[in-house]
Formats: structure tokens, sequence, C-alpha cells
């Protein structure tokens, strides 16, 4: 991330920053480790790494030598409790609040109930200010030491504003996060689709290991997300998460739970393979909620070889591989990380998603995508949620308006 001026002011931020994010990436650093991964000069290193100390974002740590003889080596490190970030994810049946300092550690948790029924967005708003509210108090932190509040939930994000346009859980009922938290909490409010998060996270699992230009995060269960992190032409990761789920597959198709008709989701979703297995009409209004243990039975079924079943899974899988052509026909070809509750049936539905991807033109040009099975959604969306915000707190630090010192 790079401030893009180059007056005089601008070059100390951006060169705060990148001190910045190489403690980010290392976590504690010598100086002339600092100067050979930034490579900025070593009294430049010096002059910001004191301004740095002096406004307590940063701290020195010192570490004894090996054998115990000679100077201590020194080195910097982000300091903790610099600012803080709330971290709250937003599922279909409860809100989760993470609490984490500035060095990446999770401190404080709790989960609610989600309050309200579909689109109550006005008793959601309360109960989210109050559990915010508790969160703080439960560490003791006074509002303006929490810098940045991060929000995660499936649905279409307005990227320019921290605004819920469409989600499975409050439907058209848009949810504007920056005017609900704008009165009351100073901090910077992010929002970002969830799939987006887990794609940020594997990129920045994957920084380390050669050159990948783009990875997919494919998220299945209920509703199907989808997150792309793609290199810029900087070599650094953009991530976005496109409408995948709702494209569309088959026209005048399946109804969907948006309400539209034929969409991936209305073939790849929990409540579309239920529908298939037991041969509901494909016109019926989707099931609000399918337990994963409904879910699991058709999978049995499918295992033992029961015929509508095994064909569920499989319409699922070939929706998902005819998506996923389309979709790398726009960005290219890239591995797909499998992720979500409905990862332990996609051998179910693996071989309809390559059959159905070898068929297509983009299948026959290059190849079907190297397909990547993660467990661990819950951690993946925690880490992107950590990646993302701690990024932002750095640049907020950076030019001077995340507060420093308390
Ligand atoms: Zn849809």
């Amino acid at each position: 991330m790079l401030i893009r001026s180059s007056t005089p002011e601008a070059l100390r931020q951006n060169n705060s920053l990148s001190v910045l994010s190489a403690l980010r990436r290392q976590g504690a650093l010598a100086h002339t480790d600092l100067c050979a991964q930034t490579g900025l000069a070593s009294a430049t290193v010096s002059a910001i790494t004191a301004i740095l100390e002096r406004d307590g974002v940063i701290e020195r740590l010192e570490q004894k030598p090996a054998g115990g003889r000679g100077r201590p080596r020194v080195l910097f490190q982000p300091k903790r409790d610099c600012g803080y970030l709330a971290a709250v994810r937003i599922s279909s049946d409860q809100v989760q609040y993470s609490l984490v300092d500035y060095a990446g550690r999770l401190i404080d948790r709790f989960e609610e109930p989600r309050l309200g029924g579909d689109g109550a967005t006005q008793a959601f708003g309360q109960s989210f200010l109050a559990a915010l509210a508790r969160l703080a108090e439960r560490s003791r932190l006074a509002r303006d030491q929490v810098l940045a509040i991060s929000i995660s939930s499936k649905g279409i994000v307005d990227p320019g504003a921290a605004r819920l346009v469409w989600s499975p859980v409050f439907g058209g009922a848009a949810l504007d996060f920056s005017a609900l938290l704008g009165a009351v909490w100073p901090a910077r409010v992010l929002l970002a689709n969830e799939s987006l998060l887990v794609a940020q996270a594997i990129a920045a699992q994957r920084e380390g290991q050669g050159h990948i230009p783009a990875i997919a995060a494919l998220s299945l269960g209920h509703s199907i997300g989808l997150g792309l992190a793609r290199r810029d032409r900087h070599g650094e990761w953009e991530v976005s998460a496109p409408n995948f789920g709702h494209m569309q597959h088959v026209a005048g198709g399946s109804l969907c739970r948006c309400g539209s008709q034929g969409c991936v989701e209305a073939y790849a979703g929990f409540y579309a393979v239920l529908r298939t297995a037991f041969q509901v009409p494909p016109q019926t209004i989707p099931a609000k909620f399918v337990p994963i243990a409904e879910i699991d039975k058709i999978a049995a079924q499918a295992r033992a070889g029961h015929r509508m079943a095994i064909y569920a899974f499989r319409q699922a899988g070939q929706s998902l591989g005819a998506g996923l052509a389309r979709m790398m026909s726009l960005f290219g070809s890239m591995p797909v990380a499998v992720t979500g509750p409905g990862l332990r049936f996609f051998g179910l539905m693996q071989e309809g998603l390559l059959e159905a991807f070898a068929e297509t033109h983009e299948g026959r040009l290059n190849g079907v995508p190297l397909i990547l099975p993660m467990t661990g959604e819950d951690e993946l969306v925690f880490e992107g949620h950590v990646t993302r915000a701690l990024a932002e707190m750095d640049v907020m630090l950076a030019t001077g308006q995340g507060g420093g010192a308390p």
C-alpha cells in the first residue's frame, strides 16, 4: 500500500508506512533488517523509528545474544496497545465480536444470537451498538482507542462505503454501517464480503510461496460465496467479491433465494440440494435455512447409491463448474480454494464440477483449475479481518490519522 504523492510530507509518510508494513509482515525486526526489508537508508530508518517510538506506535525489544555475552540485539515491533481493532462477523444465526490489539493478538471474543427476523435492520442496529460498547468496556478501553471496526457479512457490499447493499440475512434492506456507527465511534469503519476476507487470508498465507498471480476462494453452504485475490501491476494483492452465487446459471431456471431465477446458488446452495434430492418443484420458494444435518442425511443417501441424492450433489457441482469457467474466461485461469460448511460434501460435487468445467471453451483451452480443499473457514475469515484492518491502521498511524499514543 502506498500513498501516491511526492511532497516531503507524503514521502515521510510513505517511508513510515514501509517500516510499519515490514514490521507487520515480520513481527519484529532489528535496524539493519529494517533497512534491508524497506530499501531505505540507515539514517532514514533511524529517523522514522525514533518518531514512531516517540508516538507510541512501535516499541523496542531487547533480545539477549545467544550464549548471554555481548550487547543485546535491539528489535522493533508494533506496540500492542497503540490501537485496537473490533472485528465483527455477521452470520445467518449469530454475530461474533472480537477485539484484537495492534500486534494482531486476539484479546476478547463473544457471540450473540442475531436479533430480529430477516430484514429487521433496526433491531439489529441497536443490538450491534450495544455489543460493540460491551466489547470495549470488557477490556476497559475508551472508544477512541478502537481505531478500526471491521465488519463482514455474506452478500453485496458497496466498495466505496461501509454499506451492505444486499445480503441473505437482511435481504434488500440496505445497512449503512458508517451512518450507524459514525455518531458514536470515531473508528474507521470497514465492511467486506466474507469470501473476500477468505481470499485475502489465503493470498497472505501464500505470500512467501512463489509467485501466484491470482487465487479464488469458493465458499459452499446455504449460500455460495466467491472471493478473488489478484496481484495488481505493483505486485500487491487486489481482492474483490464478485456476485458469483447469483450469477445466472440457467435462464429462467430454478427459483433462487434472491428472487431471481436460475442463479448458481439455486442449484448449488444447501436449499437447492435439498429441493432436488426430494424432487420438490424448482419454483418452490427456497427454505430460509436448512440445518446441515439435513444435508448430511442426503449425503449419506448419495454415498449409499441413492439416485436422486447423487444427482442433487452432481447438479450442484455442475453449476459451480460452469460458473467458475465463466469467471475464469473473464479473469484468467487460477487455483480455487474450496471452503465453507459445504466442504464436507465437496467429494460428491467434484466430479460434476470438473466435468462441467472441462466441457467449456475455457476448460478445453486451459484445462481444469487446481482445486484446493481448505478447512477452517472461520479462522480464514478472522485472519482476513486482521490482515485487512491492521494494514488500514498502519496507514492511519503513518499519516497521523490514528491519534498515536493513548
Ligand atoms: Zn440468486
